[in-house]
C-alpha cells in the first residue's frame, strides 16, 4: 500500500482536479488511452451525452465498475482514472500486473453525464438513478442494466461520493471512506453473494485502516430493491457500495480520492487472490452517523450555530455557500473548522429569512465574528 501511496501522491491524473467532472473534462483522456483499452460508446443520456465504456485486461474474473450515477458524486471518477494511468505504466507493479492477468475490468466513468454536467445528483429528467433499478425509466439506467446483462460481471463496484456530514460520535472523526455491502432482501440475511462483497470490504478496511484510523465507515444495510447495487445483490453479484467522503480541509476531494485510489487497488486485489475474512470483520466496521456540519460556532449568544456549505455551480466553478443549517438533516455535534466566539452577538441574524442568504466572503473569520447581510 505504501508503494501505492507514494506513486498517487506523484502519478495521479493531474488533468483532472477539484469537484466538476464532467465530460468534456475526460473526453481527450478517453481518447488518448492505449489500444490494451477498449473504449466503446455504450448510448446516450437524456441530453444526448454519449456514455462511454472503458474495459482492459484479460483475466477470467468480470468486474462491473460505474462511477458518477450521481453526477456530483466526481471523486471516484478520479480514482478510475488514476487507475487508467497507473494501467498504462511501462513497468507495472506486481499488484497491478496481477490485476490485469486475473480480471476484465469494465468502467463506466460517468454513467450521468447530464448530471454531471449540470453537478447535480439526479438526471436531466430530475430522476435519481440509484433509484430506478427496478424501473429503468431512463436511459441511463438501461443502459447500465443491459450492460450488466451482456457482461455478467461476477463482481460490481458502486462507486459514490457522500457529504461532509458523515463522521463518528464516538473518535469525533470524519468519514473519509465508507462501504457497504448491500442486503440482497428485507431480512438483511447474509447471502454467498452478500458474504463475497463483504469479504472484499473487510480486506480493503485492514489494509487502509493504517491510512485512515478511525474515518472508514460503514453504512447502513436498510434493503431497497430501487437501489442498483440492491438489485444486483439480489440477483446473485456481489457488490460493493463505494462512498467517497470528507477528508479533512480537503473541499476538492484530492485527498479522499487518494484513498478511494487505494481502496480501488485493495478491492480488487482482494478479488484476485480470493480472500476470505470472518464475518466479524465487515460488522467491526464502525457505522457512521451523521454528526458533523462544515463550520461551527461556539459560545455564541444564541449558543453552538452550525452552517453547512450549499455547493453550486456558478460560471463553471463549484463555489461553497455557507448556510445556516436547520437542524432535521443532521444532529452535528462536531464542525470541520470550529469557531469559538465567546459569547459575540450574532443571534440578531437567525431569523428566517436570512437563513441562506449569508456568503463566504461577508463572514469575517479571522477578525471577530462580523456577518453582514
Ligand atoms: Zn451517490
Amino acid at each position: 500500500m505504501d508503494t501505492l501511496f507514494n506513486w498517487h501522491k506523484n502519478h495521479h491524473e493531474k488533468q483532472l482536479f477539484g469537484r466538476y467532472i464532467h465530460s468534456d473534462s475526460i473526453a481527450d483522456l478517453l481518447e488518448n488511452l492505449p489500444s490494451k483499452f477498449e473504449i466503446k460508446q455504450l448510448g446516450f443520456s437524456v441530453e444526448k451525452r454519449p456514455i462511454y465504456s472503458v474495459t482492459i485486461g484479460t483475466g477470467k474474473t468480470k468486474i462491473l465498475l460505474w462511477s458518477q450515477m450521481h453526477g456530483n458524486e466526481s471523486t471516484t471518477t478520479k480514482a478510475v482514472f488514476d487507475l487508467f494511468k497507473i494501467f498504462q505504466g511501462d513497468e507495472l507493479l506486481p499488484e497491478i500486473q496481477k490485476i490485469l492477468s486475473s480480471c476484465t475490468l469494465c468502467f463506466v466513468p460517468i454513467l450521468n453525464p447530464d448530471g454531471a454536467s449540470a453537478f447535480t445528483r439526479i438526471n436531466a429528467n430530475k430522476v435519481d438513478l440509484n433509484r430506478d433499478a427496478q424501473l429503468r425509466s431512463q436511459p441511463e439506467s438501461t443502459l447500465l442494466w443491459d450492460l450488466y446483462q451482456e457482461f455478467k460481471p461476477d463482481y460490481c463496484f458502486n462507486l459514490h461520493g457522500q457529504r461532509t456530514i458523515f463522521g463518528f460520535e464516538k473518535t469525533a472523526t470524519s468519514s473519509v471512506l465508507s462501504f457497504l455491502a448491500p442486503s440482497a432482501d428485507e431480512s438483511r440475511g447474509v447471502t454467498l453473494s452478500r458474504k463475497r462483497s463483504m469479504d472484499v470490504i473487510a480486506h480493503i478496511y485492514k489494509e487502509l485502516q493504517p491510512y485512515l484510523p478511525e474515518q472508514i465507515g460503514r453504512y447502513d444495510d436498510g434493503f431497497n430493491l430501487n437501489c442498483t447495487g440492491d438489485t444486483f445483490q439480489a440477483n446473485g453479484t456481489p457488490t460493493l457500495l463505494f462512498e467517497a467522503g470528507h477528508y479533512p480541509e480537503d473541499y476538492d476531494r484530492e485527498e479522499t480520492r487518494r484513498y478511494v485510489f487505494m481502496a480501488l487497488v485493495a478491492g480488487l486485489h482482494g478479488i484476485c487472490n480470493e480472500v476470505t475474512l470472518k464475518e466479524e470483520v465487515y460488522w467491526s466496521i464502525p457505522e457512521h452517523q451523521k454528526c458533523f456540519c462544515d463550520i461551527l460556532f461556539t459560545n455564541t449568544a444564541s449558543g453552538d450555530i452550525k452552517i453547512q456549505y450549499l455547493e453550486k455551480l456558478t460560471n463553471g466553478k463549484i463555489v461553497f455557500i455557507p448556510q445556516f443549517s436547520e437542524n432535521k438533516m443532521t444532529s452535528s455535534r462536531f464542525g470541520h473548522r470550529v469557531i469559538d466566539v465567546y459569547g459575540q452577538e450574532i443571534k440578531n441574524i437567525l431569523t428566517e429569512n436570512v437563513i441562506g442568504k449569508v456568503d463566504i466572503s461577508q463572514i469575517n473569520l479571522d477578525n471577530g465574528i462580523t456577518i453582514t447581510l
